[in-house]
């Protein structure tokens, strides 16, 4: 994971950069708020900016604000001085934490992990049976064979597969495939449902009709 840090005081900045190597990150150091922001507008490849409030050039919030106006949306975690209430209060605002100095390093190491998490890339590949959905390349397969699905197909069997062995309502696929814009009816869920049915008749998974609620996308017994 890498991680930069944006931090004048050369003695924490040392120690944090040791730290944060010992858990297996990579850590830049930047002892300045206007080479903090250069550096972020060339696009730095930081998972997580770590980034102290009282820095020589443009402050903290400045770096913030500045990030966020130009719509990036990589994770900061605010360092801010003991006491210092409005800080916090500030801190609020466009950043995802906050630690006040001094802070024990292992909370440091946790936040940092929890901010990735948080923000790291969602898993693109669904799989049930011999079903897998590639979300990220739209493309859907039984086994090796790629399937054909229109938009909306893909739309009802992703929804499925996300919440696969459990129950969904025919209004719940309709408000998950809505982006589309016009009117839905139930009925039109029901073909849908049933184009997709032909289509993954091969893949060991079933879409059982919950008679009066919905659905539900299972593994056949014989494949589990
Ligand atoms: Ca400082």
């Amino acid at each position: 994971m890498h991680v930069l840090v944006v931090e004048d005081d050369a003695v924490l900045a040392d120690g944090l950069a040791r730290v944060l190597g010992g858990h297996g990150m990579l850590v830049e150091v930047v002892g300045n708020g206007s080479q903090a922001d250069a550096l972020l507008q060339r696009g730095a490849a930081a998972e997580v900016l770590v980034l102290d409030i009282g820095l020589p050039g443009i402050d903290g919030f400045e770096v913030v604000r500045r990030l966020r106006a130009r719509a990036s949306a990589i994770p900061i975690l605010l360092l801010t001085a003991r006491d210092a209430i409005e800080d916090r209060v500030r801190a609020e605002l466009g950043a995802d934490d906050y630690l006040v100095k001094p802070f024990a390093t292992a909370e440091l190491v946790a936040r940092i992990r929890a901010l990735a998490r948080r923000h790291g890339p969602k898993p693109s590949l669904l799989a049930l049976g011999a079903l897998t959905l590639d979300t990220a390349a739209k493309r859907a397969r039984v086994g090796e064979r790629v399937i054909e699905l229109s938009a909306r197909e893909w739309a009802v069997l992703e929804y499925l597969l996300q919440h696969a062995a459990r129950v969904v309502s025919k209004q719940q696929i309709i408000d998950a495939i809505l982006p589309w814009g016009d009117d839905l009816t139930l009925n039109a869920v029901e073909v849908y449902i049933s184009r997709v049915r032909l289509k993954i008749a091969d893949a060991g998974v079933s879409i059982r009709t919950i008679r009066g609620f919905g659905y539900m996308l299972e593994q056949n017994a014989d494949h589990a």
